[in-house]
């Protein structure tokens, strides 16, 4: 959505805004992520010819999450080869594209069974034509708009995850006081308090961090550096959160009816996408400490 509010033309916010504000249609889905390309976004390799009033639009790109359940697709295409581009960011164009009209057609989608209940997909477009009135902003320079997009998918997803502690925190607390061993709450022992605690803390911190990049985004800013602290520390601050509560319910951690298992494996998701770890920490040190580029 941050792309298309910042950057879509008036036609597109009259035509597609208030239908999405009223429930009625769907901008679920993201298309950036390809087999060949991975994290290395500019290597991307689906294309976007123009050709007179239209786009003609070739390749794949997979992890496309929730394409089942939307309507339309922000995508990111090359429109002028890499080769001849002067930044190998440069050339990318991003697209607003409805999917209903190409579906089935020219568009296929192919779902993708995870470890975790997340409908996730991979599209194939062969020759897909799209009005030329799909493009979002300038043609060449959807880098640029897709990076502001995904700080605000990072403070989304690092908001999920404060979520997720929470629930993690509330219910480890929870079972700790209630279970009884050795004739006294299990909560009792510091050995099952400290590592709740300590998430708790993680979390909290997490939280703010949040809430500070969510502030500097919504004044108007492109908060790269907080965006992306609040996602490492929120995305860390879940999995401390996700291990303390499985090890509190011992076995019952495993068991599917006390959905612990259930959201320990979604946590688990948030250390690779959407963006992974490690490239957060190189982003940091490049960018934030002024180290040499990694890569
Ligand atoms: C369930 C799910 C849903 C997703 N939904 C979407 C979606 O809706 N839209 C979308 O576009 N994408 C989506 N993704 C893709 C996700 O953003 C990528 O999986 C993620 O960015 C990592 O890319 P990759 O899988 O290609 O890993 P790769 O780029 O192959 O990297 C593999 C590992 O190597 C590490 N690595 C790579 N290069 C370096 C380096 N230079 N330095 C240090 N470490 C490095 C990475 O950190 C990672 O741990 C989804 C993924 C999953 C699993």
């Amino acid at each position: 959505m941050g792309p298309v509010l910042r950057h879509g033309t008036e036609a597109q916010k009259a035509s597609f805004l208030p239908g999405i504000a009223r429930g009625e249609l769907r901008l679920q889905a993201f298309g950036v992520t390809e087999p060949s390309s991975g994290t290395d976004t500019s290597a991307l390799r689906t294309t976007a010819r123009r050709q007179g009033d239209c786009y003609i639009v070739n390749g794949q790109k997979i992890w496309t999450s929730r394409a089942e359940h939307s309507d339309l697709l922000l995508l990111l295409a090359r429109t002028t080869p890499r080769d001849q581009a002067v930044k190998k960011t440069d050339g990318l164009s991003v697209f607003l594209i409805d999917m209903r009209d190409v579906l089935g057609k020219s568009l296929t989608i192919r779902p993708i069974r995870t470890m975790m209940n997340h409908a996730t997909t991979e599209l194939f477009f062969d020759d897909m034509e799209i009005p030329a009135s799909s493009l979002v902003g300038e043609e060449g320079k959807g880098f640029r708009y897709i990076l502001s997009g995904m700080n605000a998918e990072r403070l989304l997803i690092a908001a999920e995850c404060i979520g997720d502690a929470k629930w993690f925190i509330e219910k480890a607390s929870a079972y700790a006081g209630d279970r009884t061993v050795f004739q006294r709450p299990i909560g009792q022992n510091q050995g099952v308090q400290f590592p709740i605690a300590k998430a708790y803390a993680q979390m909290r911190a997490a939280e703010l961090m949040v809430h500070e990049a969510i502030r500097l985004y919504e004044a108007g800013g492109n908060p790269g550096e907080e965006a992306n602290l609040a996602k490492l520390l929120a995305a860390d601050a879940s999995w401390a959160a996700a291990e303390a509560c499985v090890q509190t319910h011992g076995g019952f951690g495993f068991a599917e009816e006390y959905d612990v298992e259930r959201k320990f494996r979604e946590a688990r998701l948030y250390q690779v996408a959407p963006i992974s770890t490690n490239m957060i920490l190189s982003y940091i040190a490049e960018h934030v400490l002024g180290m040499p580029r990694s890569y």
